[in-house]
């Protein structure tokens, strides 16, 4: 069981990969029930195991690698989703998939927008992009609300911030404000990595260039995270960056204002 899910860890390795390449199995890291974070209302947020990235202040760096996931069948999660559907109706809220990355699992995160969407459930997508090309457009059109992790304005910092490169994120928003979907814009003021001026400007220009952004939010970094590292044996090299202050964060949020951005 995942936090009342059933797992299915009975299968074949054989059966496994069929089932993750159809998507009827997905890796999970976790879930819970969130309210006011990962979208409005109250939230089923859903962390799927494995990310493409490695960002230097991740919180969540075992959800990185997808072999650290359980697997669960789809019609099982889809069963616990249906299961919250009135607290959804009551609150405004519905299903956050989130991880790790939800588009490194494109065929199961299919089924599961497809699903909840067939519920009349609310779905919000938390991905930094850098797998957009993932998401197709049918895809795209299950998806209520994007939840954009934009870790830098300029490749140079969005390198040294995931060591990879920020096009594919910038291109995934484009492509979601093009077809209409509601994007909030999310990034992490990290101390020393990501505070200059010209890389939080350059976010809150790309964030005011696409028409349904409808909010962006600043997320001080902060160390909480820092044991997960030390425990899976990575290496994390901001032991000394200190949360930014309650100026420093206000400052920020002054630079996304000033582009006529709501900004929390
Ligand atoms: S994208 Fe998210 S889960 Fe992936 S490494 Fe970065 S912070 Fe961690």
């Amino acid at each position: 069981m995942l936090g009342g899910i059933p797992t299915a860890e009975h299968v074949s390795r054989g059966d496994l990969l069929l089932g993750q390449r159809s998507g009827e199995i997905g890796m999970l890291h976790s879930w819970e029930l969130v309210t006011a974070v990962d979208g409005p209302g109250t939230r089923m947020t859903t962390f799927l195991a494995g990310c493409p990235l490695r960002c230097l202040y991740c919180h969540n760096p075992d959800t990185m690698s997808a072999r650290r996931g359980v697997p669960v069948l789809a019609g099982d999660l889809l069963d616990r989703i249906r299961r919250y559907r009135s607290v959804f109706t009551a609150t405004g809220g519905g299903i956050t998939l989130s991880g790790g990355e939800a588009l490194a699992q494109p065929a199961f995160t299919r089924r599961i927008l497809r699903g909840a969407k067939e519920l009349g459930i609310h779905t919000a997508l938390d991905t930094s992009g850098f797998l957009g090309a993932n998401c197709d457009d049918a895809m795209l059109a299950d998806v209520d609300l994007v939840l954009l992790d934009v870790k830098a304005g300029d490749e140079p910092t969005y390198h040294r911030v995931t060591g990879r490169r920020l096009a594919p994120t910038l291109a995934f928003g484009r492509r979601a404000s093009g077809a209409g979907v509601e994007v909030w814009v999310r990034f992490v003021l990290v101390p020393g990595l990501t505070d200059s001026a010209a890389t939080i400007e350059a976010v809150a220009q790309y964030a005011a260039s696409l028409a349904t952004v409808t909010r962006v939010e600043v997320l001080p970094f902060h160390q909480l995270g820092r044991d997960k590292w030390t425990e899976l044996g990575l290496e994390y090299s901001l032991t000394d960056t200190e949360p930014p202050t309650a100026e420093e964060c206000a400052h920020a949020r002054a630079i996304f204002a000033a582009y006529g951005l709501t900004v929390y």
